[in-house]
């Protein structure tokens, strides 16, 4: 299969109200360009300094939406173009993300990302430490950012009881959230969960946007020879 029938196989399994983000990160622009040809316009990168590089290259309506760990000073390269953040992981990212928004006149689109898996290396507030965030409600202080939804990982294994349960209790929590603080906020909606070899479970879960790189462009370099072939930053 190539690259674009991938694409093409994936958007017919998803539900209309779920949305694809094309994760490129890795994959040089040719490949992306590929897939962009095929109709996708919506791409997430986890290295701040690669997706810049490939904003400057690709055509202007790519939708660039950062996945990855964000340190606090990556963020004004990307702040004058990034569509949404999803791994927002602590009160003192989002208020760093708010000033670089400010000095560019741009109000950016967050996600808060919860550790759901057992893994002790997924980043992610707790539950309890995201509700704590959100009593504390200085957020709501922050004109610069938008809170849109969660964002979340399941464990990294072959148990699909142990993903679904994960993404259900994601699920849950996000109607808690949404029930609390933003139920008169229409643009808090989104739920994104699910990658290559999760997004069906994610879907059946409550997911809004799965993540979905390996599945599309193939398996990336590091993960075959276990050598990076990108710059770390
Ligand atoms: C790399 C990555 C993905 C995509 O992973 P695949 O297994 O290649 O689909 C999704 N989400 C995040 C946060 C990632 O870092």
């Amino acid at each position: 299969m190539t690259i674009a029938e991938n694409l093409k196989q994936i958007r017919s399994e998803l539900p209309e109200n779920v949305r694809l983000v094309a994760v490129s990160k890795y994959h040089p622009v040719e490949a992306i360009m590929e897939v962009y040809r095929a109709g996708q316009r919506l791409f997430g990168e986890s290295k701040v300094q690669e997706m810049g590089a490939k904003h400057e290259s690709l055509p202007a309506d790519i939708e660039w939406h950062f996945i990855g760990h964000l340190q606090t000073n990556k963020i004004k390269y990307m702040a004058p173009y990034v569509a949404m953040i999803h791994g927002i992981d602590s009160y003192k990212l989002l208020v760093e993300v708010n000033k670089h928004a400010a000095r560019v006149g741009r109000v950016i689109n967050c996600l808060l990302q919860l550790h759901i898996a057992r893994e002790e290396t997924k980043f992610g507030f707790s539950f309890e430490e995201c509700r704590d965030m959100l009593k504390a409600g200085d957020w709501r202080e922050l004109k610069n950012v938008h809170l849109c939804g969660l964002m979340g990982m399941a464990t990294n294994t072959d148990c699909v009881e142990q993903i679904r349960s994960e993404f259900c209790s994601l699920h849950d929590f996000f109607c808690e959230v949404k029930h609390t603080w933003f139920a008169a906020d229409s643009a808090f909606c989104e739920l994104s969960m699910g990658m290559s070899h999760d997004y069906h479970e994610a879907i059946d879960a409550g997911s809004t946007m799965v993540r979905v790189g390996s599945k599309i462009f193939g398996e990336r370099e590091y993960q075959t020879n276990g050598n990076i072939n990108h710059k770390s930053e």
